[in-house]
């Protein structure tokens, strides 16, 4: 039998009519057996999410404030789930012992993930399927890092047996028995990690989007949503600020090969965005996957004459970064010149010491830096003609007047990378997303 794993977002079960969609969903599907799920989430747009709810409680509590009336507003969203849906669940003890907990012993991360332990609990009782704490089966070591091995093997000792089960996203323990979360958001990482344990064959991630827009709808109206995607160009896209899944989340289900499928738990019958290995060879796919990009970086070149005949000249260079802490997004090396592009808040903290050191340490013939700018990334694996959609794409820009600082194109698909002043990214983005996507 087929095994999905299935996660849902936190507005995907902030109350109960939206527990009501969940179950559908689940239930319309046998392969459907593993379901994650998030802390309740926003309802309307100046709702609070339980998470925040429970970060509030915490800092009050290590202030000595009182923090019971945001521990009543918690229970009460609680209870209004459990009351229309009429769940047969008791509050009262969980709240009390929570209550108990945060005064005696005040824990960020335990605050925290009582958000998800509580709606997955409520979810499992719902969906009569049984509840999974990851306490006892999602492992960090000490210094807060994920012990895959052990989370893996305890993971599938757990599940194996269940039909079905709701496993809580967002936190586990650490090895003196404490509960350590994940980052924000992190419950897509516990959906990736439970797909892996258990082998499945699809992970759906169920959220409020169709699945991911091929740019930024900022910037583009109505931008067409993105129907297959490789990790790879993900990566890419995500590291350029296009947001749909946590970062973290997607390494596990790369490494098993496992599809991911963002779907919208508000339109269930829109096929959302399918996140592969290999881009199926045999659909018509559009020939850009998608653009994103962000501003607030700086460029430095430098420039020697007759620097390539010898070894160790960029090294040197980023061996002078790396030791004032500052990463560098990209590197471009050309004859006689080095071109790093970093964040400009790291910039800004060392501008003097890197170029000092640079000038003392290289005597460059130039040094040149220029500020505000931005990167945009254009990816489509798909792309047979990648090298005549790089023209086109840099034609376009070129057309709508806009000045190219850098251009990043690696061998093989198409994955372009090019920089443009600040002023100008939406433009750009405009102007690539009218010519090709
Ligand atoms: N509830 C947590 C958060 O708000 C984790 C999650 O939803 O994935 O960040």
């Amino acid at each position: 039998m087929k095994t999905t794993v299935l996660k849902f977002g936190g507005t995907s079960l902030a109350d109960s009519k939206q527990f009501k969609k969940v179950s559908d969903i689940v239930k319309s599907d046998p392969a459907r057996r593993f379901v994650v799920a998030s802390a309740p989430g926003k309802r309307f747009d100046s709702d609070i999410k339980v998470t925040d709810l429970l970060y509030s409680c915490y800092e009050k509590s290590r202030s000595g404030l009182d923090f019971e009336p945001v521990l009543s507003e918690i229970k009460d969203r609680f209870n209004e789930i459990i009351g229309e849906l009429g769940i047969d669940f008791d509050m009262e003890p969980e709240i009390d012992l929570i209550r108990r907990n945060l005064k005696n012993y005040p824990s960020k991360s335990y605050a925290a993930s009582r958000g998800e332990y509580l709606n997955s609990k409520l979810l499992a009782a719902y969906l009569g399927y049984e509840f999974v704490d990851p306490y006892y089966c999602i492992h960090f070591f000490a210094d807060g890092n994920l012990d895959t091995e052990s989370t893996y093997e305890d993971l599938f000792e757990k599940l194996k047996p269940l039909a079905n089960a709701v496993i809580a996203g967002f936190y586990g323990s650490g090895p003196d028995g404490n509960i350590i979360t994940f980052s924000r958001g992190g419950s897509d990482i516990t959906g990736s990690l439970v797909a892996k344990a258990v082998g499945a064959d699809l992970y759906e991630n169920w959220t409020d989007v169709s699945g991911l827009l091929a740019a930024d709808p900022r910037i583009i109206e109505d931008p067409r949503v993105v129907e297959y995607i490789s990790y790879r160009e993900l990566r890419t896209l995500s590291y350029m600020g296009a947001t749909v899944l946590h970062a973290d989340a997607l390494l596990p289900v790369n490494q098993a090969g496992i599809p991911v499928n963002i779907r919208n738990t508000n339109h269930p019958e829109d096929r959302g965005t399918m996140i592969v290995s290999d881009l199926p060879k045999e659909r018509e796919l559009h020939t850009i996957t998608g653009v994103a990009g962000r501003k607030g970086l700086s460029v430095i070149q430098v420039e020697k004459m007759m620097v390539s005949d010898g070894a160790g000249f960029t090294a040197v260079i980023l061996d002078i970064f790396k030791s004032y802490g500052v990463p560098f997004e990209q590197c471009l090396t050309g004859i006689d010149t080095v071109t790093v592009i970093i964040r400009s808040d790291f910039f800004k903290a060392h501008k003097y010491e890197l170029l000092n050191a640079i000038e003392e340490q290289l005597h460059p013939d130039t040094l040149l830096v220029r500020e505000n700018l931005a990167m945009i990334a254009v990816v489509g694996e798909a792309d047979a003609d990648y090298q005549g959609s790089t023209v086109c794409i840099l034609g376009a820009v070129s057309a709508a007047g806009i000045d190219l600082n850098t251009i990043n194109q690696g061998a093989g698909s198409l994955n372009l990378i090019i920089g443009v002043e600040e002023k100008d990214y939406e433009k750009a983005i405009e102007a690539i997303y009218n010519s090709i996507i």
